[in-house]
């Protein structure tokens, strides 16, 4: 048996290493720099630079990288060895601080969404140093944040850094209010529920789709999807038991709290949680965890498909984002808490919330809104494409209560008058589970369910993080201009919650009349990633950010432009692959398949006497699909051919309709052709790989 507690971090140059290692004054120094307080100096950086190498050395480092998160949605980082060469032509291991503290990666190869066009080509990578430098692979990997000449974010770990930031000071405001020992800071929390497909490396290799695009474009139904309820939390098979073991030590001597591991819903479906961490933290660990999942998976001959909807017909992964607040002091700011005190704060935090989901739905929407969620969202197993919050009946009456001034009955103590100096104590469990909701209270923090399996957590949390600052700005404005502070709390309460409870639903989010009530409400629904885009570079969207400070003007612009290039893109990628496939494979199969019959057609009929219903029947069949999928396949060529770049809404109205009809036909070819015969595993093969 392992030591964990001692492979826990064995690969991170954490807190306990530096302080072990660094001199006291130089650790000093940079904790300051790590709480934003102060500016690190050369001098400092050499020695801490020196300092890290040598760790890293002894542990088998060879090289190091900075390591960031650019807009393509997975980590980068050029890799640099630490030879440098010595007069006598042999080599010193060399590591300076400059090198610790900047790098200088072309700008212009990654996505900059128009940013480039504007500025200098020149980016930089600039030493995160809130984020513990770790090795992997044999190198030192020192997280960074990437940004353009001018300082523009070219990543999507300074925003949320920004947004942290953001939603820091304002929460402050709020504790103050309530004569709270003062907080010297107050983190976002998240704790990422990764869900993920595990399917058999050679079946996996076999498919074109799977490898270009993440996703099977063609596939017929299998006669077993996930219909006998069977495989969630079931037994864990062998090969999926040693894929988790090992992805978990990995995980571990990397410092992430790798802690729940099952079967979800679909066959060969299963999930990952780790223990929550701050927010930055929980970003960067989930990147590793999502990477470490792809080459672990090879190395057990199997496959990780990390899209969001990699079979039709079975449920696709999502990425629960469980997410709260806490202070540096150790409270969780959104659990509900034993005294009335810590109610009415609690409260306030929990209105904070839900104003901020209400005002703010369009912009959650959108930091969920790719190609791959849009086959996701609003299928029967995830969350429609509408926002809503689930907030059980218990906190629902008592937020009902506040805003008539009625008596709430607490079932302990029936006759508790609610007022906002004596509130009800809450009892053990405030909420029971609702699944369905996209936004739902679990007790003491919130799930947001819509976020795809493929997605970073910093994107739905920046969006997230800052609404809530702005609200709590809101709340802090009003309630410190207040003379009688218990009265104005009240009235905002009344207020609030009578403006914003339409956002909450505590009922079945998949079912079709919530999608009636939802538009009764008010409640938007943007049904596609394509309709949600714009509302990143709507005026609200940068009035919030602009004065949070998170993004600017041309940074939203410039995401926008990725998101919309990025969808057509994978659009793009997954005609072409679906063109090539059915030329390539599956026409070949066709043709073989009507010719075999038709051979023995021939054959029946000139020996005379014999039945030949089956090869007529069949060929009349084989050759009126056929018929059709030339004309699918010509229309799709044609569609694709006419598309002009970055133009979403031709993809999304033009070319994803002419892919579905294409699909159709060639799936009920492939039932009609002999398995030996098709170009690709079944989807049976591949959900059934793994035994
Ligand atoms: P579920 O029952 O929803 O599947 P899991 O145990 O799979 O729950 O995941 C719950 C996740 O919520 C874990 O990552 C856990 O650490 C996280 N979590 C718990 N408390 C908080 C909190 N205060 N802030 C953020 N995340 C939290
Ligand atoms: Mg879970």
């Amino acid at each position: 048996m392992k030591n964990i507690p001692e492979l826990f971090g064995s690969m991170v140059f954490s807190d306990a290493v530096m302080r072990e290692r660094l001199p006291a004054g130089i650790y000093g120094a940079l904790k300051e720099t790590a709480r934003q307080s102060a500016h690190l100096d050369l001098e400092t950086a050499n020695v801490i630079a020196e300092t890290m190498k040598d760790w890293a050395v002894e542990k088998g480092a060879t090289h190091f990288a900075h390591w960031f998160q650019p807009m393509t949605g997975i980590t980068a980082g050029k890799l640099d060895s630490f030879i440098a060469p010595a007069e006598d032509g042999r080599v010193i291991m060399e590591f300076s601080g400059s090198s610790l503290v900047r790098g200088e990666p072309d700008a212009s190869s990654l996505p900059s969404g128009g940013l480039r066009a504007t500025f200098e080509a020149r980016g930089y990578t600039v030493w995160d140093t809130s984020s513990y430098a770790f090795i992997k692979d044999g190198a030192l990997m020192i997280p960074t944040v990437f940004c353009s000449y001018s300082g523009e974010a070219l990543d999507k770990k300074t925003p949320l850094l920004r947004s942290m930031e953001a939603i820091d000071r304002q929460a402050r405001r709020i504790l103050a209010l309530f004569g709270e020992t003062p907080a010297r800071r107050v983190v976002t929390t998240a704790g990422p529920e990764q869900e993920y497909f595990l399917i058999d490396k050679a079946g996996y290799l076999k498919r074109p789709d799977l490898v270009y695009t993440g996703r099977t474009l063609f596939g017929a139904r299998p006669p077993k999807g996930q219909e006998m309820e069977d495989h969630y939390f079931g037994c864990l098979k062998p090969r999926v038991s040693a894929f988790m073991k090992e992805l978990d030590e990995e995980l571990w001597k990397l410092g992430v709290y790798a802690k729940t591991k099952h079967n979800e819903t679909a066959p060969a479906q299963h999930e990952l949680a780790p223990v929550f961490t701050a927010t930055n933290t929980a970003t960067d660990h989930n990147q590793l965890t999502m990477e470490l999942m792809k080459s672990i998976a090879d190395k057990h001959g199997l496959a990780c498909l990390l899209h969001e909807k990699p079979f039709a017909g079975v449920n696709g992964s999502g990425k629960h984002i469980n997410w709260s607040l806490a202070s540096d002091t150790g409270v969780n700011l959104l659990e509900p808490g034993e005294t009335p005190y810590e109610n009415a704060q609690f409260l306030l935090f929990l209105m904070a919330v839900i104003k901020a989901v209400d005002e703010y739905q369009d912009l959650l929407r959108t930091s969920v809104a790719s190609a791959g969620n849009d086959c996701r969202l609003g299928a029967n197993e995830a969350p429609p494409a509408i926002v809503s919050m689930f907030l059980g009946d218990e906190l629902t009456e008592i937020l009902e209560a506040l805003e008539s001034g009625a008596e709430y009955c607490n079932k302990e103590k029936c006759d508790m008058e609610i007022g906002v100096t004596v509130l009800p104590h809450f009892p053990k469990d405030v909420a029971d589970r609702n699944r369905t909701s996209p936004f739902a209270f679990t007790g003491n923090r919130f799930e947001f369910r819509m976020p795809g399996s493929s997605f970073s957590v910093a994107e739905p949390n920046i969006v997230l993080n800052t609404a809530v600052a702005e609200v709590l700005r809101g709340f802090a404005d009003e309630l410190e201009a207040a003379d009688d502070f218990t009265g104005a709390l009240a009235a905002l309460a009344r207020k609030t919650i009578g403006k914003h409870k339409r956002i909450i639903f505590n009922g079945n989010s998949y079912s079709e009349e919530w999608q009636a009530e939802a538009a009764r409400r008010g409640l938007s629904s943007l049904k596609t990633a394509v309709d949600a885009f714009p509302s990143l570079i709507s005026p609200k969207s940068v009035e919030l950010f602009a004065r949070h400070q998170v993004y600017s003007r041309s940074e939203l612009s410039s995401r926008h432009e990725i998101l919309m290039e990025g969808y057509c893109k994978t659009l793009h990628i997954e005609a072409l692959t679906m063109t090539d496939l059915v030329k390539g494979g599956v026409i070949p199969a066709v043709i073989a398949g009507q010719n075999e019959a038709a051979k023995l057609l021939k054959r029946k009929k000139a020996c005379g006497g014999f039945n030949c219903s089956l090869e007529e029947h069949l060929l009349t069949r084989l050759s009126n699909l056929s018929a059709r999928l030339l004309d699918r396949l010509t229309h799709l060529e044609e569609t694709v051919s006419k598309a002009r770049p970055a133009r979403a809404e031709y993809y999304r109205d033009a070319v994803l309709p002419a892919m579905t009809e294409l699909r159709a036909v060639a799936d009920e070819l492939e039932t009609l052709t002999a398995k030996t015969l098709w170009p690709l595993p079944s989807y049976a093969e591949l959900l059934h790989s793994v035994i």
